[in-house]
């Protein structure tokens, strides 16, 4: 079957790769927009700790955790070096002592279904720091060993590698896409029209562009993040990401790197400006957990446009009303973590196999 994925970001790149895995013939176009979700993204895999409870989002996401595991065996068997991704366990913590009692109740209730998330154990502030030296002295946590981060052009990049090897094609460009009379999508490319039965629209936060003109506008709407990375002179890589529970976060990289992140901006569009707030924002929510970065050399501030829907449900299948288009969009927050699964999903019901998740939930808006 002829397949084309529209986006290269995390949830297009998976859909490419489980497609091709599957023996389709597929052709991925990505345009890299400047702020790109997947580029900007901090890689947190740690879904087991999220506050929100709304179950579609947690099930979509606790599943995306744990299929990382298989994803990762998958492709180094296959003869990946380098996927980006390592299990260094995460400590979560409270601003006080009755949101830490919350994050155990709701990980107590989730842990059973969740083996992937690992051993939970509490630890005293003194044992916190010596996990993640930069923190101040007086943050007592929970450890979960089954934490985890990703640098995600890493793993994005080893997916379409993959692919690559098993058939799929990539080009760079601009897509449009109409719809014939009987539904069926189109799309076109530099003023060639490229033929597919399944056509799968991942382009994150600029999908509206697209899916506009065919009387689909409005599903998704920009969410700008900046995000800062820091540098630190000793090795961190095998710190924990910290979720302190504010909405802020902190993790680590081999390069000696610690990221902080992120804003939240629901009004800036799709603005890619680094600002003077934002920096201080994130600065401020990472310095008051981790007064230990200060001295730490600033490198970058990336900015990041993540896509989201309204009522922050992702979408995910096929359009209802057309013969063969699909969509996968609103990842939100946490596309790092349910984009490779999402794209096992959409790659499933495009080429008409069981899914592993009832997508019902999860349907676009049909035409
Ligand atoms: C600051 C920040 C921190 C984050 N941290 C985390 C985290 O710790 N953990 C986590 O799980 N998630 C995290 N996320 C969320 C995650 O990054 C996103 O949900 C995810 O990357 C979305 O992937 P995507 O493929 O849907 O979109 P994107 O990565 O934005 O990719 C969409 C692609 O589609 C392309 N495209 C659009 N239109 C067209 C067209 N017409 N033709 C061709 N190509 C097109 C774009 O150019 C783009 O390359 C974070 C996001 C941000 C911004």
């Amino acid at each position: 079957m002829k397949c084309i994925v529209i986006g290269g970001g995390m949830l297009g790149a998976a859909t490419t790769y489980s497609l091709a895995l599957a023996g389709a013939d597929v052709t991925v176009i990505d345009a890299a927009h400047p702020g790109k979700a997947t580029l900007a993204g901090a890689g947190i895999i740690c879904p087991w700790a999220t506050v929100r409870d709304q179950p579609e989002f947690y099930r979509l996401y606790a599943a995306g955790g744990a299929y990382y595991r298989r994803l990762i065996a998958e492709l180094e068997a296959a003869g990946c070096s380098d996927t980006g991704y390592r299990q260094v366990g995460a400590l979560i913590m409270g601003r006080d002592a009755d949101a830490l009692e919350s994050a155990r109740a709701r990980l107590a209730l989730r842990l059973p279904d969740a083996p992937e998330a690992g051993v939970l154990s509490e630890k005293t502030a003194a044992e916190a720091q010596a996990l993640f030296p930069a923190l101040g002295p007086d943050r007592p946590a929970l450890h979960l060993s089954g934490g985890g981060r990703v640098e995600a052009a890493t793993l994005c990049a080893a997916l379409l590698a993959r692919a690559a090897d098993l058939g799929a094609r990539r080009v760079t460009g601009t897509a449009g896409l109409t719809l014939d009379d009987a539904g069926r999508p189109q799309v076109t490319l530099e003023g060639a029209t490229l033929p597919a039965d399944r056509v799968i629209v991942a382009g994150g936060a600029w999908a509206n562009e697209m899916l506009a003109p065919l009387g689909l506008a409005q599903q998704v709407r920009p969410q700008k993040g900046q995000i800062v990375h820091l540098r630190l002179a000793q090795d961190v890589t095998d710190w924990p990401v910290i979720l302190p529970g504010t909405g802020y976060y902190m993790l680590t990289f081999a390069d000696r790197r610690v990221v902080i992140g992120a804003t939240r901006e629901d009004d800036a569009g799709f603005d890619q400006r680094v600002t003077a707030a934002g920096n201080l924002e994130v600065l401020q929510a990472g310095l008051e957990f981790a007064p230990g970065l200060a001295g730490a050399e600033h490198i970058r501030t990336k900015v990041g446009t993540r896509p989201f829907t309204d009522g922050m449900v992702p979408m995910l299948g096929a359009v209802p009303g057309s013969q063969g288009l699909l969509i996968g969009n609103g990842l939100g927050a946490w596309g790092l973590t349910a984009g490779p699964l999402g794209g096992r999903l959409l790659a499933q019901a495009a080429l008409g196999m069981a899914t592993d998740l009832d997508l019902a939930a999860y349907a676009p808006t049909g035409l």
